[in-house]
């Protein structure tokens, strides 16, 4: 079973893989057999909900186990740390999952890549022609121009980033191109920490730290916080999101298309770089995407029916 959101009806004698942290991938890790994901991806499940994991096997990236005549292979998802993608190679034909993809590098991930097989299951979450989104230094670049101006106002920059992968990536911006010290909302802090301990090196202060409170009463700062955090929404704050979805926001919010899902070319470009004979789609725009698929590739894929994900704190 992979990413199974739910563990009833998952036979005893099954293993479960979990494709990465975000939490409408992770409900295999209650089941109470045979567990996989990368080390990464439990890590950072501990750090967001302080669950013990048992029965768990680590399959690190570009490792693979075997069960009976059935190879299964974790790929670089590129999505957020620890993400992964699925290869399984059947005696008769080759099934790639590719869970949440990111097909470009960003300061803290390296690209998906493709791979070849005989069936895709992709998922579609921007998998329409409207969500292009911009290079990613031009993006960058708008993120740490919009900081800057805040302060320059007197007032504090606050960024609302899902508090898995994007909240990370965030942090890296600041400290590779400012020199403004980061503060984040405390339930940052552990998946920071995971992080930290992986390789990306990160430099933060928790708002519940002494050093974290002094400087976001004193000096010019960055605040990251959650989706949904809205304690310090104060008169010194001004608050902006960090999202896909801010393609198609019509409203006065300010929000920066930084995903870390890929665009609509980039998933066209991953299917035809897989060449599938069959090719299955889940969630997001499904249907547009099978419908590309079908007129750009002239591919027959089928879309999976699933939950839509289609709102501003949903984009993980
Ligand atoms: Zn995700």
């Amino acid at each position: 079973m992979i990413d199974p959101s739910t563990t009833r009806r998952i036979p005893k004698t099954a293993r479960v893989l979990v494709s990465h942290a975000h939490g409408d991938h992770t409900g295999g890790f209650r089941y109470r057999g045979l567990k996989q994901s990368t080390p990464q991806t439990r890590d950072i499940h501990r750090a967001l909900h302080d669950h013990r994991i048992s029965n768990f096997r680590a399959l690190d990236i570009n490792n693979h186990f075997v069960v009976d005549d059935i190879r299964v292979k974790a790929l670089d998802a590129g999505h957020m740390l620890g993400s992964a993608q699925f290869l399984i190679e059947t005696p008769n034909k080759s099934i790639l999952y590719t869970g949440d993809i990111n097909c470009i590098d960003t300061l803290t991930t390296k690209a998906a890549e493709p791979e070849h097989c005989d069936i895709l299951v992709i998922e579609a979450t921007y998998g329409s022609p409207q969500y292009r989104f911009p290079s990613r230094e031009t993006v960058y670049a708008e993120i740490v121009e919009w900081a800057v101006d805040t302060i320059k106002q007197g007032r504090i920059p606050c960024l609302h980033v899902y508090a898995a992968g994007k909240a990370q990536e965030v942090v890296r911006l600041f400290n590779v191109y400012t020199h403004l010290p980061v503060i984040v909302n405390p339930r940052l802090d552990g998946v920071n920490e995971t992080y930290h301990r992986s390789g990306v090196p990160l430099d933060w202060f928790s708002s519940d730290s002494r050093d974290g409170k002094t400087i976001l009463e004193k000096d010019p700062c960055v605040y990251l916080t959650t989706p949904s955090d809205r304690a310090h929404i104060g008169r010194r704050f001004s608050r902006a999101y960090a999202t896909g979805w801010a393609l198609s926001l019509h409203s006065r919010i300010t929000a920066f298309p930084l995903s870390s899902h890929a665009d609509f070319d980039q998933l066209i470009s991953f299917v035809k770089a897989c060449d599938p004979e069959q090719v299955f789609v889940f969630t997001g725009f499904a249907e547009d995407l099978r419908r590309a698929l079908g007129s750009k590739l002239g591919l027959d894929a089928r879309a999976v029916p699933s939950y839509l994900q289609r709102t501003l704190a949903e984009d993980y």
